[in-house]
Formats: C-alpha cells, sequence, structure tokens
C-alpha cells in the first residue's frame, strides 16, 4: 500500500482494538499542546487519530507515536470534547501489536475479550493437564495418591528445565521476530531513507538507554510516581527472566540455601520489585487516582493482576519450601505455573507485555527520524492534509 492511500475500512479495523472517539474531535490540538512528550517531530496524539480518520493505514503503521506515548492521560484532562485521546492512543498500540505479529494470534486476542480470556485459560489448563499427567505417567503417582503424597520437586526438575527454557524463551523469539518486523516497517519508510542520521550504536545505546530505564516516562511531569513503579516492574522482571534462564539451578531444586546465598536474596530483591510495582499501580487503579487509572481495561488489570500473582506465589512457594511443608510446596508450584506460563506465552509475545520492546525501539527509531527529517516530508504531508 501507497503511504498515502486512503483505506475507508481503517476506522472501522482500528475500532476492533478497542475505544477510539474520533467523531467528537474538533481538532482544537489542545490534547498535542498538552503533551510533554509531543515535539515537532513526534506529535501525537491529534497527528495518530488523523490518521485514521483519514485511512491512511501505510503512515500509521510507520509511525512511531503511539509508542512514544506513555499514556499518562493529559491529553483526556486537555480534550475540551472529553474524546479521551489516551484511550485511542492506547487502542492505536494493540492494533499495532497485532499488525506487526506474524503468527495471527496477537490480532485475535486484542480484538476479543473472549479470546483474551480464553487464550490465558486455555494456558493454564495445559499447565495443569501436563502436571497431572506428569504425576500419573510418569512419577506413576495414583490419583489417589495427590492429596496425600508430596512428590519431591527434585523429582521431576529436570523435565521442568526445559519446560521453563521453553516458556521463556519461545515467547521471546517470537517478540523478538515481531521487533523486527516493526523495525522493518518503520526504518525503511522513505521519510528515513535520506540525509544524516544517527548511527546504529548510537541507536543501540538509545535503545538500551529506554529499555533498561523507562526514563521518557520520568520526563512528564505527572509521571514520575509512574515511572519509578513501572522501574519497580521492570528490574523485577528482568532480574526473574535472567535467572529463570542463566541460573535456572539455583532455583530448581529442593536444596534451601543459607540464608545469605545470592539465590535467596536475588529472589527477595525481584520479588519486592514485582510486589511494590505491581502492588502500587493496581491500588492506584482501585482508587482512580489518575486520569490514566480511569479507563482502565481489562489488558490492564489482568497484566497486572498476573505479574502479581506470579510474584506472591513464588514467595508463598519459597516460605513453605523452607518451612518443609512438602505438601504445600507442591501445590503452590502447581499454581505458581498456572498463573505464570499463561502470563509468559500469551502476554510477553501478543499482549500488554510487548510494550517492553515496542516503546524503547520506538524512541530509538524517533531519534533517528528527528536525524533526518527532511522539508519535503513535511510539506508533501502538509499538502495530503491540506487536499484531503
Ligand atoms: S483536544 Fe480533543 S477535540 Fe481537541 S484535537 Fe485533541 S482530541 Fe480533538
Ligand atoms: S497519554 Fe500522555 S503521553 Fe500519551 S498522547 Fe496523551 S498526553 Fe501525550
Amino acid at each position: 500500500m501507497n503511504y498515502y492511500e486512503s483505506d475507508l475500512k481503517l476506522m472501522a479495523e482500528v475500532r476492533r482494538y478497542g475505544k477510539f472517539d474520533a467523531e467528537g474531535c474538533f481538532n482544537c490540538g489542545s490534547c498535542t499542546l498538552s503533551c510533554d512528550l509531543s515535539n515537532d517531530q513526534a506529535t501525537f496524539p491529534r497527528k495518530s487519530m488523523r490518521h485514521v480518520v483519514m485511512g491512511v493505514k501505510q503512515a500509521l503503521l510507520e509511525s512511531v507515536d503511539p509508542w512514544v506515548c506513555h499514556d499518562c492521560g493529559d491529553c483526556s484532562v486537555a480534550c475540551p470534547r472529553q474524546t479521551k485521546p489516551q484511550e485511542s492512543m492506547m487502542t492505536l498500540r494493540r492494533y499495532l501489536v497485532s499488525a506487526y505479529d506474524w503468527t495471527g494470534i496477537a490480532s485475535k486476542i486484542n480484538r476479543s475479550k473472549a479470546g483474551y480470556i480464553g487464550a490465558l485459560s486455555f494456558m493454564a489448563v495445559v499447565v495443569l493437564l501436563l502436571t497431572g499427567l506428569y504425576h500419573v505417567y510418569v512419577a506413576k503417582m495414583p490419583l489417589s495418591d495427590l492429596t496425600t503424597t508430596a512428590l519431591p520437586l527434585e523429582h521431576m526438575f529436570p523435565t521442568m528445565t526445559y519446560f521453563t527454557l521453553a516458556v521463556i524463551l519461545l515467547p521471546l523469539l517470537i517478540l523478538t521476530t515481531n521487533a523486527f518486523r516493526m523495525y522493518g516497517l518503520i526504518a525503511s519508510a522513505n521519510q528515513y531513507s535520506r540525509g544524516s542520521s544517527p548511527s546504529l550504536p548510537s541507536r543501540v545505546l538509545t535503545f538500551l538507554t529506554h529499555f533498561f530505564t523507562y526514563k521518557k516516562m520520568a520526563e512528564c511531569p505527572t509521571g514520575k510516581s509512574r515511572w519509578v513503579e513501572h522501574l519497580f516492574i521492570g528490574i523485577g522482571c528482568l532480574m526473574m527472566l535472567f535467572v529463570k534462564t542463566f541460573a535456572l539451578s539455583w532455583f530448581q531444586t529442593d536444596q534451601v540455601h543459607p540464608f545469605f546465598h545470592p539465590q535467596r536474596w536475588v529472589g527477595y530483591l525481584a520479588t519486592f520489585f514485582l510486589l511494590y510495582g505491581t502492588g502500587s499501580i493496581l491500588i492506584a487503579r482501585i482508587k482512580k487516582e489518575k486520569e490514566v487509572y480511569k479507563s482502565s481495561g481489562l489488558q490492564d488489570w489482568t497484566f497486572l493482576l498476573l505479574l502479581f500473582g506470579t510474584a506472591l506465589s513464588g514467595i508463598i512457594l519459597h516460605l513453605c519450601r523452607i518451612s518443609g511443608l512438602e505438601l504445600a510446596t507442591c501445590y503452590t508450584y502447581a499454581i505458581h505455573l498456572i498463573i505464570a506460563v499463561p502470563m509468559l506465552v500469551i502476554e510477553m509475545p501478543f499482549g500488554k507485555w510487548t510494550h517492553m520492546i515496542y516503546r524503547p525501539l520506538a524512541i530509538s527509531l524517533q531519534s533517528k527520524k528527528e536525524g533526518t527529517l527532511q522539508p519535503q516530508w513535511s510539506q508533501k504531508e502538509v499538502s495530503k492534509y491540506a487536499t484531503a
């Protein structure tokens, strides 16, 4: 599709992913003026909304703006028509996640609440079935013993090692390939093809900086506390993903390490970061303290609850293990897996968790765009808008 070709079905297509109110907008631009992250090169949210209204799908697909938006809600407060542009940007991000995804799964779970809950439930049932089948067919335990006999976890850890690596690395692989598709879409767009741009190492550095620090969120005066919470969640997730991938034997054991063993402190710290970050946001959502928390959708709640549940079940599992409660340890381990695996398999490659890669990637591409902005490009776009 040509950059300026109009797709009259785009609005209807985008609306399948959530709320997108364009009718009420009278183009005053207050939303863009109120946005602290918007600048001359990224004039969202109004421009992104106009892309949809005008049906310029390719321009939308090649845009970094929905990802540079950090969902603070200031634009919704500023909008005199109460069209809630912040929610429209959220809907656009869900649409884009599905557009980048080559498997087609993201569009099914992002377009329908039933599809989303169904996918998470399906994975939970798969984990439950695999746990039961392991006990009956591999450990040869009669079903009647499941409620009375604790199987030492050490028994299943060789199998669990492969399982854990599979449920972390496969979703990560899908997400990475989708990120390359996003990069290809944006970086190959005409507007980046001329002029000087930041070097590749500089863009990689920008990506890594934002991947590890989320510092763009802190640029928003109303986003400082959200930044700390997101930073904590990010650190907790990265610590857990790192140790579960590279130091699995520390955790896949019945052995209780001494109190000062690094395994315990890495686990405690990651748990603290995750419980504090997710707990604070959940409380703020319940209290609807800020505009951003007044419009929480199903996926916002579910992702946070899954993260919180994973951390909480993980620490309860640890407490059961060090207290010598063998049967409780087995059951808590099963519950921990039933919560953590759907989150890893569904949320990481297809859901809200994709932001961890797409946001820093968009910011690194935005730095490229700022370095290559061409007068001709602006002129062409202005002409397009003028004749639309
Ligand atoms: S502030 Fe509201 S009415 Fe004005 S341009 Fe933005 S969305 Fe439209
Ligand atoms: S939600 Fe915040 S960052 Fe996003 S467009 Fe609105 S004001 Fe800007």
